[in-house]
């Protein structure tokens, strides 16, 4: 049923903005895409444009949204090389934005605006002399009711769904544990960034490309991705996926920042209503913001499911989470450092599924310069993918008849 809301929201957003038929293509079909390479933004509080350069004419249409307040730009068929610090600083009535692939055949910019804005014009411009093609977005400042005009206008075309979600083949099926890992972020949504340049959804997803490599290697479970590319998907839809592979266990895995640049370590978390410290709420908070981040609507509502027999689910579910998280810590914590409090929880809107042990790892933190460095080297990853392999073996253990003695603990 929900997925019929999607291709509505799809259908009707393709309906509004000029992105159509490119948007059905496969990412892998987006060989041909338009290249951007540079952007620009400029001005004051009261009128601000942004420019980007691109190789061709792209067929684009923009969108307000509140809270915070957005633009964003929904390009057909377009791929980025732009410079490694693009979107960190803006200008004018634009704080920060960021880029990135949103669905297959569908790029996205998003503008964070720091007041009501209006897209006073919006056009491409054919290369001259040795200028590129550029694509040009005049913003002008607007009272907030028009602003909150716009935003129901458009969400009533259904701006602001979540990306059309690839097929997947179906649960998987057989004797062996199926484990879903969920590289973070990708696409539009970089994730943290580190001070070195590094993203967040890069590091992640070599971490579980390694990960997964490792535990195809034991020959003990099936493992599938939420991503394998540079993609983006909601909160909700990496759970959905977890969900239609048949999961028997979900891992998020992340690499956060923290206001504290002293702060480092590995650390799992599990789900709870109450989070377990300020930190891990905070953190729960940031990693939260990656639908809004992306330009999507966040839809709170789909969350609250109170239904009894949910809730009994839910409670074994816990256990066992919590389980892998003592698993995780046991054998993580033997290759590399942890955080000094290295099981934490709070309310993480990708690890809602009531019935499948899920945890979030986050591997370091992008914000301390050390750790930054250990996420990109090999021997690190190596190092951590082996110990957190043996943590989904050891988990399964029981499950497992391959006669290692280690292996069942329980
Ligand atoms: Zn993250």
């Amino acid at each position: 049923m929900r997925s019929t809301v999607i291709a509505a929201a799809i259908a009707g957003l393709l309906a509004v903005f000029p992105v159509s038929s490119p948007a059905v293509l496969a990412a892998d079909e987006t060989g041909a895409a338009i290249l951007a390479s540079d952007a620009r933004v400029s001005g004051d509080a009261d009128r601000t444009r942004f420019v980007i350069d691109v190789a061709g004419e792209v067929e684009f249409g923009t969108f307000v949204l509140s809270d915070p307040n957005r633009v964003i730009v929904d390009l057909a068929n377009v791929s980025f090389d732009l410079p490694a610090d693009a979107g960190r600083d803006g200008a004018g009535m634009v704080s920060a934005w960021r880029y990135g692939q949103f669905a297959p055949g569908q790029a996205r910019i998003v503008l964070d605006v720091d007041r009501p804005v209006a897209v006073e014009h919006s056009f491409y411009l054919p290369p001259v002399g040795d200028q590129p093609g550029r694509l040009v977005l005049d913003l002008v400042a607007t009272s907030q009711e028009a602003f909150e005009a716009a935003v129901k206008a458009n969400l009533g075309k259904r701006a602001g769904a979540e990306p059309e979600l690839a097929k997947t083949a179906g649960p998987v099926g057989g004797d062996r544990p199926v484990v879903v890992l969920d590289p973070g972020h990708g696409g539009v949504d970089p994730g943290a960034v580190g001070k070195g340049g590094v993203f967040e959804k890069d590091v992640v997803l070599a971490f579980a490309n390694e990960l997964k490599a490792d535990l195809e290697k034991t020959g003990a479970v099936e493992v599938r991705m939420t991503r394998e590319g540079d993609t983006f998907l909601s909160l909700r839809q990496r759970v959905e996926v977890a969900r239609g592979y048949g999961a028997d266990l979900f891992v998020s895995i992340h690499a956060d920042s923290a206001p504290q640049n002293y702060v480092r370590g590995a650390t799992v978390y599990t789900l709870s209503e109450r989070a377990s410290d300020a930190q891990a709420a905070a953190i729960a908070a940031r990693e939260n913001r990656s639908d809004v981040l992306a330009g999507i609507e966040a839809d709170e509502a789909t969350d609250e499911v109170t239904d009894i027999l949910v809730d009994l689910a839910r409670r074994e579910t816990k256990v066992f989470s919590h389980h892998f998280a003592e698993d995780v810590i046991q054998e993580l914590g033997t290759a590399v450092k942890l955080h000094k409090n290295p099981h934490r929880s709070a309310r993480f809107r990708v690890l809602k599924a009531h019935d499948i042990p899920s945890v979030l790892i986050e591997l370091g933190y992008l914000s301390n310069a050390h750790d930054e460095q250990l996420l990109t080297d090999e021997e690190w990853r190596d190092r951590a993918s082996d110990a957190l392999s043996g943590a989904v073996t050891r988990f399964f253990g029981p499950r497992i008849a391959q006669g290692k003695s280690e292996q069942v603990t329980r």
